[in-house]
């Protein structure tokens, strides 16, 4: 397609998102921003379960890709399509250390060689590290998870900003959450936030990592540090508006919490260990509160996993009756 004709289409497919407001206009959507005049980031997500995103941003010198989603095949998917842009990729930005944002990072690198995978200091740390032993893990679940991973060449400070690709991106490094470091980039030309996994839209996210209330506490610096984000490019789901987006994690969290803490309060039959019918009885709530949200990992059981991880950290808290997060 001619740069013309495809300018023709993004514009016609903007319009009809704009109408229609619907989710599936943002999947691969590299249409112009509505009064902005820049174009809006490119997206590809992969295959459900565990659908994950990787984004690529229009610079002034070429493409910036935000994250590398979980396999090689899952990347090759993505560079197919970001090649009919025609732009050359410049840069690659890794949010987090997490098996499903990193493991085609050698398959892009492959594509684009004179690409820099850059990474902030803590997230460059933590996945040389794999102190949770999440790469074997995800060999074991994921047959298509690399044997050997591609790390980040350019390594940047915590929260420094960025000059890639003639973008100026602003960063911030956000401990203890989702993750055990997280880095988010924010564009101030577009007021565009890429948040990784520190929010999510109407998907099942991972907490067996037990810091729901960290992640809350990240939720609301999150807010005050960037106040003026307009649209949240979040890890999983669809963009969306990022006061929504945080706050639609937000109360996530929270019910999450509010279902597993009687399971584990004085008052449950077996203590603090979550039974059989406990599980079962959240299970059925969170199905009813939250339907059709994909989980974010294609793990077996996140669900049972993440209550079991939930309810370790509500006990470790001492069980409070009022929750202090
Ligand atoms: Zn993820």
């Amino acid at each position: 397609m001619n740069r013309g004709l495809r300018r023709l289409t993004a514009a016609g497919s903007a319009l009809v998102c704009a109408l229609a407001s619907t989710v599936a206009c943002s999947n691969d959507d590299t249409s112009e921003a509505p009064g902005a005049g820049a174009v809006r980031p490119g997206r590809f997500a992969s295959a459900d379960p565990g659908s994950v995103n990787t984004y690529w941003i229009k610079a002034p010198e070429g493409l910036v890709l935000v994250d590398t989603l979980r396999t090689p095949a899952d990347a090759r998917k993505a560079v197919a399509r970001i090649r009919k842009t025609g732009e050359p990729v410049v840069a690659i930005l890794l949010t987090h250390s997490h098996p499903d944002h990193v493991g085609g990072a050698g398959a892009f690198h492959q594509a684009f060689p004179h690409a820099p995978i850059h990474a902030s200091r803590a997230t460059d740390k933590v996945m040389r590290e794999d102190r949770r032993g999440f790469y074997p893990l995800a060999r074991s679940a994921h047959p298509g998870f690399p044997a050997e991973l591609v790390h980040a060449d350019r390594i940047f400070e915590d929260g420094a900003p960025l000059r890639v690709g003639g973008l100026r991106v602003e960063t911030a490094q956000f401990a203890a959450g989702e993750s055990d470091t997280a880095t988010v980039y924010y564009r101030p030309a577009t007021a565009d936030l890429f948040s990784g996994d520190l929010a999510g839209r109407e998907v099942t996210p991972a907490l067996i990592e037990g810091n729901t209330c960290g992640w809350l506490r990240i939720l609301t610096r999150l807010e005050s540090r960037f106040p003026d984000a307009r649209t949240m490019y979040p890890g999983h789901g669809v963009p969306g508006p990022a006061a929504a987006l945080i706050d639609e994690q937000r109360r996530y969290l929270q019910r999450f919490r509010g279902l597993v803490r009687p399971a584990v309060g004085p008052d449950s039959p077996e203590g603090a260990t979550v039974t059989p019918g406990e599980q079962k009885s959240i299970t059925a709530e969170l199905e009813r509160a939250y339907p059709d949200h994909p989980p974010v990992a294609d793990l077996p059981n996140l669900v049972r996993e993440n209550i079991r991880a939930v309810g370790r950290e509500l006990t470790a808290e001492g069980a409070a009756r009022h929750d202090r997060c």
